[in-house]
C-alpha cells in the first residue's frame, strides 16, 4: 500500500511560489475577481432569506458530527444496506487500490470509454490517469470540467473548476480541441453562454449515449437506506447516473450520513452555500439495482486515502464535516486573488488549506506551505454552512508544520531569529543590553534620514520583499520608564 494520493498535482511548488506566478497574472485576477464576486453577491441574497440559517448550520453539522462520531458503525449499516439492495461494495485504502476497482470492473465488461459525474474524488485519486494508462478514456461531462479537461488544464475551484477562464478563452478551447475528441464545435460559435452550452451538449450528448459504463462521486450516502446522493446543475449528473449499464461510485468514508431525515438539513445548506440557489435543479438519488431501470451492476467503492488520518486528529477532524459547497472559497481574500492552482491541489481555498495537510500529513514542502495561505481573517467560518472553524485548523496545523521542523539540522531563518528572542528574553540584563544596543541602532539610522531598515540580507529579504521593516526606537520602553520616573516627568 503506498501513501495517500489527494490530487495534488505533481510537481507544483510550494503555494508563496505558485501565488506569485499567479498575482502577476492580471487577466486571471480579473476573471476570479469578477467571479467570486457574483457567488457572493448570491450566497449572500440567499442566505439572508432563511431566518434560523444560524440554526440549520447547527443541525448540518450536528448532522455530520454525528456521523463521523461513529463512522465505523455507519459505514457497516452502509455497506449492508448497499448489498441487500444488489449493488457491491469494495473498500478501499489509497488511490491505488481505489482504481484498481474501478479498472477491472472496466476491463470485465470489455470498455474503452467511460462517462464521469461529480469526480472530485477520482480527480483526488488521478483515476483518469489511471484509466488512460489501461486505454481507457474517460470523459468529464460537467460542463467546467470539460472545459478543464479540453484545456488540458488542472481545475481550480471545487464547484467551479474552470473559474479561472473567461468565455472568449472558452469558445478558443472548444474550437480547437472538441473535434479531436468527439463531435466537433460548430463553425458559428460564439462566446455566448448559452451557445457554448449547446455545443457542450451536443458534444457530450454522443458520449451519454454510447457510453456503457459511467462513474461517479457522490455528495452523500445514506447508511440506514444505502442511497448514494448527487446533487447538480446541469442534469449530466442524471444522464451518468441512468443510462450506462455499469456504474462505479467512488464514495470518500466521510460522505456518510446516518438517515434519511438527516439529509433534510444538509440538503437546504449545501444550494445557498454553494451556487446561491433556494433548490438544486437536481437531486439524484439511486439504491443499488433497480431491475429494468437503470443501471444493472451497481459498485460503490468506499475510499480511505487519508480519511482515517484526518478523523485521527481532535482538532483537524471537523474538516471531514465539509459538504465541498465552496463558499470559503468565494469569500476568501487570499484565493480570490491567487485563484486555485496556487494551492497546488485538487481541493483549493481554505478548505484545501487544512483538508490537503490532515489527508497526507505534514512534511512536505508544498503541503507545509498550506496552512500558511491564509490571512486568518475568519471569512471563511463565517461562510461556511456546516460551520468548520478553518481558522483554529490552519493555527494547528501550523503548530505541527513547526514542530515537524524542531530536529533540522539546518533551522530555518525564522526558528533562528526565535530562538534569539527567546535568548534575549531569558534574562532581564540580556535584554537590557539588547535593547541598548537597538536603541542605538536606531538613533544613527535616523541621524541619517532612515525610517526603515530597507531591504534585508540573505534570507531576511524574504521578510523586508515584501513589507517595510521600521527602523529600532531611538529609546526602549525601559530607557523611557527610568528617563521620565514612569511618565512622571516630562
Ligand atoms: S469548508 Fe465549509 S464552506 Fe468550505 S467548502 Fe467545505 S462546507 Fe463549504
Amino acid at each position: 500500500m503506498t501513501g495517500p494520493t489527494t490530487g495534488t498535482f505533481v510537481g507544483m511548488p510550494a503555494f508563496p511560489t505558485a501565488a506569485r506566478t499567479a498575482l502577476a497574472d492580471t487577466q486571471l485576477r480579473h476573471n476570479l475577481a469578477h467571479a467570486t464576486g457574483v457567488i457572493r453577491g448570491k450566497r449572500a441574497a440567499v442566505v439572508g432569506e432563511v431566518d434560523n440559517w444560524e440554526e440549520l448550520r447547527l443541525a448540518g453539522a450536528a448532522v455530520k458530527e454525528r456521523a463521523l462520531r461513529s463512522l465505523d458503525t455507519h459505514l457497516v449499516q452502509l455497506e449492508e444496506s448497499l448489498t441487500a439492495r444488489g449493488a457491491v461494495v469494495h473498500w478501499a485504502r489509497d488511490a491505488e487500490e481505489a482504481n484498481r476497482v474501478v479498472v477491472d470492473i472496466a476491463r470485465a465488461h470489455a470498455v474503452d470509454e467511460v462517462v464521469k459525474v461529480k469526480s472530485m474524488v477520482t480527480q483526488e485519486i488521478a483515476l483518469n490517469e489511471a484509466l488512460e494508462a489501461s486505454g481507457i478514456a474517460a470523459w468529464e461531462t460537467d460542463l467546467a470540467e470539460l472545459i478543464v479537461q479540453l484545456g488540458g488544464d488542472l481545475p481550480s475551484h471545487i464547484l467551479v473548476p474552470a473559474i479561472h477562464r473567461n468565455r472568449a478563452e472558452i469558445r478558443e478551447i472548444f474550437r480547437r480541441r472538441m473535434g479531436e475528441v468527439g463531435r466537433p464545435a460548430p463553425d458559428d460559435l460564439t462566446d455566448e453562454p448559452a451557445v457554448l452550452a449547446g455545443a457542450a451538449r451536443e458534444h457530450l450528448r454522443e458520449k451519454f449515449l454510447r457510453a456503457r459504463m459511467a462513474v461517479s462521486g457522490a455528495n452523500f450516502a445514506v447508511a440506514d437506506t444505502g442511497t448514494l446522493v448527487v446533487v447538480e446543475s446541469e442534469g449530466n449528473g442524471r444522464m451518468c447516473l441512468t443510462l450506462p449499464e455499469v456504474l462505479v461510485s467512488i464514495v470518500g468514508i466521510e460522505k456518510v450520513v446516518p438517515t434519511w431525515a438527516e439529509l433534510d438539513p444538509l440538503l437546504r445548506l449545501l444550494p445557498r452555500s454553494s451556487t446561491g440557489e433556494r433548490m438544486n435543479p437536481y437531486t439524484s438519488t439511486w439504491t443499488g439495482i433497480t431491475p429494468g431501470d437503470g443501471p444493472q451492476e451497481v459498485h460503490v467503492v468506499l475510499l480511505d486515502n487519508g480519511r482515517t488520518r484526518a478523523l485521527a486528529d481532535e482538532t483537524g477532524r471537523q474538516a471531514l464535516r465539509c459538504i465541498r459547497c465552496s463558499a470559503c472559497l468565494n469569500v476568501c481574500p487570499v484565493y480570490e486573488r491567487t485563484g486555485g492552482h496556487a494551492y497546488g491541489s485538487v481541493y483549493p481555498g481554505p478548505i484545501g488549506a487544512i483538508l490537503n495537510p490532515l489527508l497526507r500529513g505534514t512534511g512536505d514542502p508544498q503541503t507545509d506551505s498550506l496552512p500558511y495561505a491564509s490571512s486568518l481573517c475568519g471569512a471563511c467560518f463565517e461562510a461556511c454552512p456546516v460551520r468548520i472553524d478553518i481558522p483554529e485548523v490552519l493555527v494547528h496545523l501550523r503548530s505541527q508544520v513547526v514542530d515537524g521542523h524542531r530536529e533540522d539540522r539546518i533551522p530555518k531563518p525564522e526558528a533562528v531569529a526565535f530562538r534569539g528572542a527567546a535568548w534575549a528574553f531569558g534574562d532581564a540584563s540580556r535584554l537590557d543590553r539588547v535593547e541598548r544596543l537597538s536603541s542605538v541602532a536606531g538613533r544613527i539610522l535616523r541621524r541619517r534620514g532612515r525610517t526603515s531598515l530597507g531591504r534585508l540580507p540573505g534570507p531576511g529579504s524574504a521578510w523586508t520583499d515584501a513589507r517595510d521593516l521600521p527602523a529600532p526606537p531611538t529609546e526602549s520602553f525601559r530607557e523611557w520608564w527610568q528617563r521620565t520616573d514612569g511618565g512622571e516627568r516630562p
